[in-house]
C-alpha cells in the first residue's frame, strides 16, 4: 500500500511560507495493486492523476470547502474513461450527489459537473466496502466535528492505514479510537491547533491539537502518526520549531508531496 500526501493544509490553501509542509487543502491517495482510493478532494486533488489501470474511488470525510473544493480542477477527471466512484460514510449516495451538484453548479460554479461527467458514480459506503472486500477491509469511525465527519481505516494483508480528519478530540473517544487504529502502520491525525490555541478560543471549531496527537500516539498500538490539516497561519519555520517539541518518536508533521509505503 502506497500513501501519497497531496494536500496537508487545513481550511484554506496557503501558498506563503509553506513550500516544505505544503499549502494545498486535504487530499490523500492510497494505491494498492488494483485500487486507487482518494481521501477528500481539497486543492491537493488537482495533482492526482486518475489511474487508468486501477479502479478509482473517492471517499469524503465530510463536505467543508477545504475537503471538496479541488474536485473539478483535476484535468484527468474530465478525460477519464472508466467509472469514478464517489462515496462518504457520512451520507447516503443521493445526499452525496446533491451536495456535490449544489456546490459545483449554479451560482457557485460555472459547470454542472454532476450532469456533464457521466463517469461519476455516487455510491453508498456499504457498496464500496463490498467492492473492496475481501482484499481490502474499509472501516469507518464517527468523528467529532461541526456538521459531522467520518474517519476511515484501510487494511490489507500488508498493513493498515487510518485517516482521522477532521476531529476535535474528546477524552471519551479514547477507548474507541485506540481500538479503531489498533495495528495501524500509519495514522493521519488532525493537529491543526496547539493546546494553547485550543484553550484560547478555538474549542468547538472541530480540530485537535499537536500535543493530543503525541499523547494518543504513545497510548496507541500503531507504528507512525503524522499530524496534518496544518493551520493556514502556521509557517514552515513555525512547524520546524514545533517539530522539536513533539514528545513521541512515532509522531511527525505531514509533509505534502511525500509518500509512505506500508
Ligand atoms: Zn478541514
Ligand atoms: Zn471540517
Amino acid at each position: 500500500m502506497l500513501i501519497k500526501l497531496h494536500g496537508t493544509r487545513g481550511s484554506i490553501p496557503q501558498p506563503a511560507d509553506t513550500s516544505k509542509y505544503g499549502g494545498n487543502t486535504s487530499c490523500y491517495e492510497v494505491l494498492t495493486d488494483d485500487m486507487q482510493i482518494i481521501f477528500d478532494t481539497g486543492t491537493g486533488f488537482q495533482n492526482v492523476p486518475l489511474d487508468t489501470k486501477r479502479t478509482s474511488i473517492i471517499l469524503y470525510s465530510h463536505f467543508h470547502h477545504d475537503h471538496i473544493q479541488g474536485l473539478p480542477f483535476n484535468g484527468s477527471l474530465f478525460a477519464h474513461q472508466g467509472d469514478i466512484f464517489l462515496s462518504s460514510a457520512l451520507v447516503n449516495r443521493s445526499v452525496l450527489r446533491n451536495l456535490i451538484q449544489t456546490y459545483f453548479s449554479g451560482g457557485y460554479f460555472p459547470v454542472d459537473i454532476v450532469t456533464i461527467l457521466k463517469q461519476l458514480k455516487f455510491s453508498n459506503i456499504s457498496t464500496i466496502q463490498k467492492m473492496l472486500a475481501p482484499k481490502l477491509s474499509l472501516q469507518v469511525f464517527e468523528l467529532n466535528h461541526p456538521g459531522g465527519s467520518m474517519g476511515y481505516s484501510l487494511q490489507t494483508s500488508r498493513g493498515k492505514f487510518s485517516y482521522l480528519l477532521d476531529n476535535e478530540y474528546l477524552e471519551e473517544q479514547l477507548p474507541f479510537l485506540l481500538k479503531f487504529v489498533e495495528g495501524s502502520d500509519f495514522v493521519l491525525w488532525d493537529g491543526m491547533f496547539t493546546d494553547d490555541e485550543l484553550a484560547n478560543g478555538r474549542k468547538g471549531w472541530g480540530h485537535s491539537s499537536i500535543e493530543q496527537a503525541c499523547s494518543f500516539a504513545e497510548l496507541a498500538e500503531i507504528k507512525k502518526l503524522a499530524i496534518s490539516h496544518h493551520s493556514p497561519a502556521r509557517t514552515d519555520q513555525e512547524l520546524d520549531m514545533l517539530s522539536e517539541t513533539l514528545t513521541s518518536d512515532k509522531v511527525s508533521f505531514a509533509i505534502q508531496n511525500t509518500e509512505v509505503t506500508i
